[in-house]
């Protein structure tokens, strides 16, 4: 009901889409906030775990991809369940973790992570992420949907303690009493032991899916190495099953600016893993804002906007940055300028041409 894209007709055995109107929140007169303080704000609290989140009710314009900041206490498991309307992308930052996921096919993948290990679960696959080990874990998880909801998914206990005992007994083939002391509400995160080191069997027995969830990003040598930095990425391109989704870690020294730059294809969603960053975002009609972001905090760059990453703190440090693509795309503007002849540049600009033969005569990406 506020997308701005609607099925406008459907002929030739697919639907055709157009923009309706203007998307409200990003073609006003001026740049609407494009910062959160995901790790400053509430969330839902449990003990010593929690899940903080941010959509479009916490920051309006992050209409493509919403994030969730989670921590698990040991012992503590984020319940068997599927998101509807979104993929999961997952980033840890701490601690270890354990994943297991169910495909169409009926394969299942039990998966351990470390920091600096992704996980990607394509849109309603069921799922369930255990701490592994005596402490907590903490790990980014980023959705291809910015109306998704972290605290609307489809939780099995939930399911199961809705549904009449005499449905369930029909279904498994058991005596109805099987469910007397199932739960009645939504677990969320469930509570018990620290798992085994090895992982016990599926009920199934073991039965891998033909595509692995796991992905392990900052164990490779980066992508890309530069005077102002290094730069992680892992698109569909490395991690096959990531179809609709691509991740980066940008590792940036003092001073270090991401160049002046948009993504084609994509929406991007950011998380300052440490660090102090300005992060500028302009948006046609000499819309122009730039926000500071530090440790916690969230930025949102509309799909096809401009803008650049720089770090403003004294310390080298990193931003997560997440697609909602699994094609990576940018047009830099060094590079942009470099693929136009100096008389074109001249007369854009009023210059003399000679202004333009001191410009970068290839991509820049990344300054020092
Ligand atoms: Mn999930
Ligand atoms: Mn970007």
């Amino acid at each position: 009901m506020f997308t701005s894209t609607i099925p406008i007709s459907s002929e030739g055995g697919h639907t055709s889409f157009q923009n309706n109107v203007p998307d409200p929140v990003a073609s006003g007169a001026e740049l609407p906030t494009f910062k959160f303080a995901l790790e400053k704000s509430q969330g839902r609290v449990d003990g010593g775990s929690y899940g903080k989140e941010a959509t479009v009710s916490q920051l309006p314009i992050s209409k493509a991809i919403a994030g969730v900041s989670m921590r698990m206490e040991p012992g503590v498991m984020r319940e068997l369940h599927w998101h509807a309307t979104a993929a999961e992308w997952a980033y840890v930052t701490e601690g270890r973790v354990r994943t297991t996921v169910i495909d169409p096919q009926g394969c299942s993948e039990t998966n351990d992570f470390e920091p600096g290990d992704v996980w990607y679960f394509p849109r309603g696959h069921g799922h369930v992420i255990e701490t592994l080990g005596n402490s907590p874990c903490h790990f980014i998880l980023v959705f291809d949907n910015g109306y998704f909801s972290e605290f609307g998914t489809f939780s099995i206990s939930d399911w199961i303690g809705h549904a009449p005992k005499e449905l369930l007994a029909k279904n498994f083939g058991l005596p109805a009493s099987t469910f007397d002391k199932f739960p009645k509400q939504e677990v969320y995160f469930a509570r018990g032991r620290i798992p085994p080191d090895v992982p016990a069997p599926p009920l199934q027995g073991w039965r891998p899916p033909p595509l692995t969830h796991k992905y392990r990003l900052l164990s490779q040598r980066p992508f890309d190495t530069f005077s102002g930095g290094l730069e992680w990425r892992v698109d569909g391109s490395q991690f096959a099953i990531s179809t609709t989704m691509t991740g980066v870690v940008l590792e940036m020294e003092p001073g270090a600016l991401r160049e002046l730059h948009w993504h084609p294809n994509a929406a991007e969603w950011q998380y300052i893993l440490s660090g102090t960053f300005n992060v500028t975002l302009f948006g046609s009609k000499g819309r122009w804002r730039q926000e500071t972001l530090e440790q916690g905090d969230v930025g949102y760059i509309p799909q096809g906007f401009g803008h650049s990453i720089e770090n403003v703190g004294k310390e080298k440090a990193r931003i997560l940055i997440v697609f909602n693509s699994g094609h990576y795309q940018t047009i830099d503007l060094s590079q942009w300028i470099a693929g136009n002849p100096t008389d074109i540049l001249a007369t854009n600009f009023g210059q003399d041409p000679a202004v333009f033969e001191k410009f970068p005569r290839n991509d820049v990406f990344l300054v020092k």
